[in-house]
């Protein structure tokens, strides 16, 4: 990886914008191997460049190397910088604009600037044009009227890349002539700042641990639509997308994008590659699954199920594109990155009880001090200073008030004629918590892959995370099989049964929070089949058939998937459960053939099919938690196969339910969980230790 960081940055040439998010303003976005953090508000210049500065010095003390791109031009056409300084350096340019350009939050010299250069270079008439102020600027014309250029209109750069604004035009809506000015100022002072640690493309070599590039969001128009809802700042969805992008390149295609001669005008990064950049930018990760993730070691004719386990955890990958969500509406889903505390939590020492805070600690025996005036309550601080040998009256959560870092509970004192008595001694520090003694800003709170739980919310809402980047939730499609199957509630004949999985298998896997999607029944018919599996894969990203998984005549499911060189049928050693037919179905949707029988058809979800989906959520991979209890029966269980049995706990041990026929869906709802019996033989008596895993584990 030639970078670590992507920070990319939507400059602005206007003034301060005021403390509320908005548009027209500095906006910047940092990604680190493809996810985004959320979008920056910089209101205003100085606030940028003390913002950029302070991510320099970080990412050089996280050792990490850090790729800042910038939406202005770095160089001006062929010819500029020679005229202006005299050589043709566009380094130069940066160091004279620099020097002579005087820049605050509310005002800034860059139309005076650009008149000056035109009076220098062009006898007042150009290369610059517009001024945006009430005043008359001497040089600079406000329209094109009576403007004349000796330069070219566009950079090399600028011919290419459709749309693009010149960098003489100083003002108005699109403009980039003042942006080009301002911000060359600070990447300037950056540079001098940072000395011998930035390297500026394409001019220098990128050797050292920073490099400045340039960027123009535009090129990733489409995605940054697509991306823009109603409420959204486009500027902020730009450099988010862009951060993305380029955070998401294989190193040999950001190579490429580097490799440029524009050692004059300098270039825009990207250009050219713009459908490698969008493809970058609209996938989270998701190369596709390989074709053959499901094929079995040749030869191997009954698979134990943690092999077969094995198989699928190191075959799959996560399929699903990320998002940016408010923690609020992020319960369940999975995180797509680390995140890391914005805030320490507590953000400021503080008390723990109500009472009275003093400046401990308090020596052993009776102690009586003079209350101060006033008190400090949680979200009312209390500005004074408490003197020495004085009390405050405090509540829970209150900041603790210069002077203060010892509390005496409520219960622990008598209060009367302006004093507080209690008994020492007393700690100093007690009763108060630390600032950041819970998390630490910067602390990594959450891993990777998390699924967020309420407590989660929490957490990230106490150290100022307001939002969050996830991935989209995994969709899997439920369908039935069997000509014999109709719809519950409906009449059925004699020989027709109520399809039972469909409405099982599809709570299932909203218990285990995907998005099950109901793809209905079909006959034991391959064109039918077929016809709804080639649907399915423009809709769902997996799919859970019941029924036809075995190899008999009226198989179709295993028979479909053998055609079109999907199947491997597996042969597990596990009982209940007759083959599973899993298969990628035209190369891209995993399929996942259960048995009919719904007692297998649940045990063969819970066992592989949910920690397999899980991968490809994000999740990682899902084991339940499960508890050793006595059993309360009796087995004499054969060798060569892993039994699950429907179960629940009484009395602290383990029942089976009575019949372990697995088409006795009562057993099923009888159950609260399941006994595993592992692989080799067994004689269990009452009272010999089982594994049980209750539903609630696996998610149910
Ligand atoms: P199969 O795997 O298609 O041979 O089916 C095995 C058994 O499960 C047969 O008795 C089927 O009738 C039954 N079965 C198949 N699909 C369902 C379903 N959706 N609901 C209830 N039972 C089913
Ligand atoms: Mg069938």
């Amino acid at each position: 990886m030639m970078f670590d960081t992507f920070a990319m940055v939507d400059w602005s040439g206007g003034n301060d914008t005021g403390p509320e998010e908005r548009k027209d303003a500095i906006w910047a976005c940092i990604a680190r191997g493809g996810i985004a953090e959320p979008p920056k508000y910089l209101r205003n210049r100085q606030v940028a460049e003390d913002w950029l500065a302070g991510l320099i010095e970080a990412e050089a003390l996280a050792g990490r190397r850090l790729c800042l791109g910038f939406d202005f031009p770095f160089g001006y056409p062929q010819g500029f910088a020679r005229a202006l300084t005299g050589s043709a350096d566009p380094l130069g340019v940066w160091a004279w604009i620099e020097a002579r350009l005087q820049d605050g939050p509310r005002a800034n010299t860059r139309f005076d600037l650009a008149g000056e250069i035109n009076l220098a270079l062009g006898g007042g008439k150009g290369p610059f044009w517009f001024n945006g102020l009430g005043r008359e600027i001497d040089g600079l014309t406000r329209t094109r009227d009576g403007y004349a250029n000796p330069f070219p209109e566009r950079r090399a750069a600028e011919e290419r890349a459709k749309g693009t604004f010149t960098c003489w035009q100083m003002g108005g809506a699109g403009a980039v002539g003042g942006q080009v000015m301002t911000g060359l100022a600070v990447l300037q002072r950056l540079r001098r700042r940072f000395a011998g640690q930035v390297a500026v493309w394409p001019f220098e070599p990128l050797d050292r641990p920073v490099a400045f590039v340039e960027i123009w969001p535009s090129l990733l128009e489409q995605v940054v639509k697509a991306r823009t809802g109603p409420g959204d700042i486009r500027d902020a969805v730009q450099v988010q997308v862009v951060a993305e992008a380029l955070s998401r390149l294989a190193p040999a295609q950001l190579q490429e994008m580097l490799d440029i001669d524009a050692p004059e005008e300098g270039w825009i990064l990207g250009l050219g590659h713009e459908d490698a950049l969008a493809t970058a930018a609209g996938a989270l990760q998701p190369p596709p699954l390989r074709n053959d993730c499901f094929a079995l070691p040749a030869g191997v004719d009954w698979t134990p199920v943690d092999a077969a386990l094995a198989l699928l955890r190191e075959r799959l990958r996560p399929v699903t594109g990320g998002e940016t969500l408010d923690v609020t509406a992020a319960l369940g889903r999975v995180l797509a990155g680390p995140v890391t505390a914005r805030r320490s939590n507590p953000p400021l020492p503080n008390t723990a009880v109500d009472g009275y805070g003093f400046a401990g600690p308090a020596p052993e025996g009776p102690q009586a001090l003079p209350l101060a005036e006033g008190r400090a309550a949680a979200g009312l601080a209390f500005d004074g200073v408490v003197p020495p040998g004085h009390a405050l009256r405090i509540l829970t959560g209150a900041a603790l008030p210069e002077g203060v870092d010892t509390v005496v509970l409520d219960e622990d004192v008598s209060v009367g004629q302006g004093q507080v008595a209690f008994h020492g001694p007393l700690k100093r520090g007690a009763n108060t918590r630390k600032a950041g003694e819970d998390v630490a800003e910067g602390d990594e709170i959450l891993p990777e892959s998390r699924v967020l739980t309420p407590a989660d919310l929490a957490l990230l809402s106490a150290v100022g995370v307001g939002q969050v980047r996830v991935r989209a939730p995994l969709k899997v499609g439920v369908l039935s099989t069997g000509d014999e199957i109709v719809d519950p509630g409906g009449a059925a004949a004699p020989g027709q049964i109520y399809d039972a999985n469909r409405p099982m298998l599809l709570a299932m896997l909203e218990r285990f929070g995907f998005v099950p999607v109901d793809l209905g029944r079909v006959p034991d018919d391959r064109a039918t089949l077929r016809a709804r599996l080639d649907t399915a894969a423009g809709e769902v990203q997996a799919v859970l058939t019941s029924g036809g998984a075995s190899a008999g005549d009226e198989d179709h499911v295993s028979a479909l998937l053998r055609e079109s060189g999907a199947l491997a049928e597996w042969r597990i050693a596990l009982k209940p459960g007759r083959p599973l037919a899993l298969g990628m179905w035209d190369g891209v949707l995993p399929v996942f053939g259960l048995p009919g029988n719904p007692v297998a058809a649940m045990v063969c979800t819970l066992i592989f099919a949910r920690p397999a989906l899980g991968l490809l959520a994000g999740r990682g991979w899902e084991e339940p938690w499960s508890v050793e209890v006595p059993a309360a029966f009796q087995k004499n269980k054969k060798p060569g196969r892993r039994e699950y049995l429907r179960a629940r706990l009484r009395d602290g041990k383990a029942e089976v339910f009575k019949s372990e026929g697995s088409g006795r869906i009562s057993g099923l709802s009888w159950a609260e969980g399941l006994v595993e019996l592992g692989d080799g033989g067994r004689e269990v008596k009452p009272g010999d230790m089982v594994r049980f895993l209750p539903f609630p584990a696996f998610g149910l």
